[in-house]
């Protein structure tokens, strides 16, 4: 008999188990064991229809421990047992509850012990032990009897169930739960997710899938409108929906169901699908579809509402991980890619260059002026202009990466074709709009062959970038192209700064001044000396101080390498002035960044006063490129300094282009003609030539502004003698005295006496 297709009248049952899902339901299976077959009979005779707890019945037979266990052996889901005491022998019934408890494991199951012997009973131990749920005699095998001794059973082994499920499952969940938390990456956490289900419900992962919102930055507009859901994972025959929108299935049942799903924020259980919610912040919300076939039991439910609670927390990790991946990839303001992941772009092209010989560039793009635009408009305005550079970028072709490495500095990776420096610069020919404002933005572009410019990304980024420096310092608005001779000379460069620096941080070792004399034109008494300084690194060479002092300049290290200077030639003004050596005017040179630094005065000051020099024997000589570069600066700097009593002297003068005006303005004393001039007037066939003109009209313009004039680089009677008939007051060359160290110098003047 057969009670399974029997569905209609479950309506009737009157004692559901409490919660029981009333739908399709399993009958409960029991088995008979007993040797008579006259009990067989009898039990299905006074059971026959009946239906227990909502559920028919289906018996299943066995006439020996044998037959029993190889029934249970194929069919473990059996819910009680009849089982007669005294089969074969005494001993053969229970040794046979031995056996399905023990050896096969089954402890859900319930046993009903029946005897024909009212006098036998098994010892309580027995009972206990073996967790038998009943004792009867066989005379008890009425069906008002048996209904209530099966209904206890069943009733019993239901909770069971339910318990030992739970057990299985929150088994499940906290094994799982671990197993998804190590997983980073949504679309593996999702399939995880799906695995998990599958496992818990012991459903095939068939007719499964994950929907969620598009994952984007909070901060950000959303990549996708916010009701586009896609579908980030999918088993069984929805597999290869993975990635599509969810709108692109063509089950508008399971469409509908997870957007309800969603929208209403719960779980929606249904006849033979469920859709469960996953809350998560930052509107990554996610809802998981499940063909089930059957409705829900209650435990399942329970379950599963355990196992997405404790899930969301994990979607909500692998959000925050997203998140942080975004972050360590991406410029959170432009939403390009960041260095890193440029660097990581690099790289792979680096890669993929050994079967695909097509050239490719890397292009530094430096905005021109930045940080004073973010200075004059605010930063509001300079993310907005950071933003319409990185759209004007987004033109470029596909194949070509557009990231932002650092705060003004955008970097294009692509095939050389289509990074030709001049159509990258033309992209800035159109002002860009700021506000009501068009704006007008220059770049200057460091251009390398990726071939050329290195074997890593890191290393292609530092090559570029010394392209990107030359061509500021040269070409403003221009670009400069990488060549490895380059990152040569940035190596060597390199590595002068830190020996100079080093220099600096012992005392100057290595570091000297020379001196050399200036003298009158008129009588040619000593008037005074230029200090030059010299450095000799520890392996033996010697670099000219063209070489280190623009290194200098630019890393910042002019300052203490400044300050050293003027500490050691007022130290050798008052050395000589004790040895009896009064020289009246010591010129030391200046950089600007030196004149701009506030501390600059003070310590010549503390200095003046520490070797108690008279300020006026102390002459600045500041070149003129560099005080025409910024005029007002200058100008305050250096009447600052001439309150103080200093003397100022143009170096180089003629070839800074200084307008009329400009000079005017400075506190000067002296002009000092360029010794490329005074190279001018070797030749007496030049004496006609633009170049004696020229440091006749410096001569002739420094007397108009009561300036005295001195002239560099002199080095031959013909040119002193030019010079003399032009009326420059003083000169200062090879003809009078190479630049000499300190007791040379004093022998120098000795032997002029
Ligand atoms: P400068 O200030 O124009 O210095 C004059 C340069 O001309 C010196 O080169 C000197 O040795 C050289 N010179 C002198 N007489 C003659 C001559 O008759 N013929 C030729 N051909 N050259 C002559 P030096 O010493 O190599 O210095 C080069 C530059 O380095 C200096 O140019 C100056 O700009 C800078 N410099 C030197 N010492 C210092 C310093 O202590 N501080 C700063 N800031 N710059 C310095
Ligand atoms: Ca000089
Ligand atoms: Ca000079």
């Amino acid at each position: 008999m057969d009670a399974q297709d029997d569905t209609l009248d479950i309506i009737e049952d009157e004692t559901p188990v409490a919660g029981q899902e009333t739908g399709r339901q399993e009958a409960w299976k029991i088995l008979v064991v007993d040797d008579d077959p006259e009990v067989h009979h009898a039990t299905l005779f006074a059971l026959e229809d009946t239906q227990l707890l909502g559920r028919p019945l289906a018996f299943r037979h066995a006439y020996s421990a044998e037959e029993t266990e190889a029934l249970l052996r194929t069919e473990p889901d059996v819910a009680v047992i009849l089982l007669d005491v005294v089969m074969e022998n005494e001993q053969a019934g229970l040794n046979l509850v031995r056996l399905i408890r023990q050896d096969l494991g089954l402890h859900d199951v319930r046993i009903v012990l029946r005897t024909g012997q009212p006098g036998y009973a098994p010892e309580l131990s027995v009972i206990r032990d073996y967790d038998i749920n009943d004792y009867k005699t066989k005379s008890e095998l009425t069906r008002t009897r048996l209904v209530t001794t099966l209904t206890t059973a069943l009733r019993s082994y239901e909770q069971i169930r339910t318990i030992s499920a739970s057990r299985r499952g929150l088994d499940l969940i906290v094994r799982s739960a671990a197993d998804l938390f190590a997983r980073r990456v949504l679309k593996g956490f999702a399939e995880g997710v799906l695995t998990q289900i599958a496992a818990l419900l012991g459903l095939r992962p068939e007719g499964l899938l994950c929907a969620q919102h598009e994952p984007c930055a909070s901060n950000a507009a959303p990549a996708v409108p916010d009701d586009e859901l896609i579908i980030v994972a999918a088993a069984g025959r929805y597999a290869p929906c993975i990635d599509a929108p969810l709108d692109s299935l063509h089950d508008g049942h399971i469409v509908a169901l997870i957007r309800r799903a969603l929208n209403e924020r719960c779980h929606q259980f249904g006849e033979d699908y469920t859709a469960l919610f996953f809350p998560c912040p930052h509107g990554r919300d996610a809802a998981v579809f499940l063909e089930t076939g059957v409705a829900l039991s209650e435990t399942d439910r329970t379950l599963l509402e355990v196992f997405c609670v404790n899930i969301a927390v994990g979607l909500e990790n692998v959000g925050l991980f997203n998140d942080l991946n975004f972050y360590a990839y991406a410029d959170p303001l432009t939403r390009l890619p960041n260095r890193v992941a440029f660097v990581q772009a690099i790289d792979d092209a680096l890669r993929e260059q050994h079967d695909d010989r097509q050239s490719r560039s890397v292009v530094l793009l430096d905005i021109d002026g930045f940080s004073e635009i973010n200075d004059a408009l605010g930063h509001q305005q300079g993310d907005q202009l950071l933003l319409a550079v990185a759209q004007r970028l987004a033109s470029l072709p596909e194949q070509v990466t557009v990231a932002r490495v650092s705060g003004d500095v955008f970097a294009l990776l692509g095939p050389s074709a289509l990074l030709e420096p001049g159509r990258t610069l033309e992209l800035f020919a159109q002002p860009f709009q700021l506000g009501e404002t068009p704006f007008l933005v220059s770049c200057t572009l460091g251009v390398a062959d990726l071939a050329e410019a290195g074997g890593s990304g890191l290393e292609a980024i530092k090559n570029t970038n010394i392209a990107l420096n030359r061509a500021k310092v040269e070409r403003r608005g221009g670009y400069h192209l990488y060549c490895s001779d380059m990152s040569n000379a940035a190596r060597e460069r390199l590595l002068l700064h830190s020996d100079l620096r080093a220099a600096l941080d012992q005392q100057g070792l290595g570091l000297s001044l020379h001196f050399q004399p200036q003298l009158s034109m008129v009588d040619s008494h000593l008037t005074g000396a230029e200090a030059l300084i010299r450095w000799q690194r520890t392996d033996g060479s010697r670099i000219p101080p063209d070489r280190f002092i623009s290194l200098a300049e630019r890393s910042g290290l002019i300052i203490p390498l400044g300050n050293w200077v003027v500490d050691q030639a007022l130290a050798q003004l008052r050395r000589w002035e004790e040895q009896g050596i009064l020289l009246p005017r010591m010129a030391i040179n200046i950089s600007l960044p030196q004149l701009r630094h506030p501390d600059f005065l003070p310590f010549l000051r503390d200095c003046l006063d520490h070797y108690r020099i008279d300020p006026q024997r102390i002459e600045l000589e500041i070149t003129e490129s560099v005080a025409m570069q910024e005029v007002d600066l200058a100008r305050e700097a250096l009447a600052r300094c001439k309150n103080r009593g200093l003397c100022i002297a143009l170096d180089d003068f003629g070839t800074g282009f200084s307008s009329l005006a400009h000079l005017h303005r400075l506190p000067l004393d002296r002009l000092k003609i360029d010794r490329s001039f005074v190279g001018d007037l070797a030749a007496p066939q030049q004496q006609e030539s633009a170049g004696s003109s020229i440091a006749e009209m410096i001569v002739r313009l420094g007397h108009t502004l009561s300036l005295a004039v001195i002239a560099e680089g002199v080095e031959t009677p013909e040119q002193q003698t030019c010079l003399q008939n032009l009326g420059c007051d003083e000169a200062q060359g090879y003809l009078y005295g190479r630049p000499m160290p300190e007791n040379e110098f004093v022998a120098w003047v000795a032997a002029r006496r």
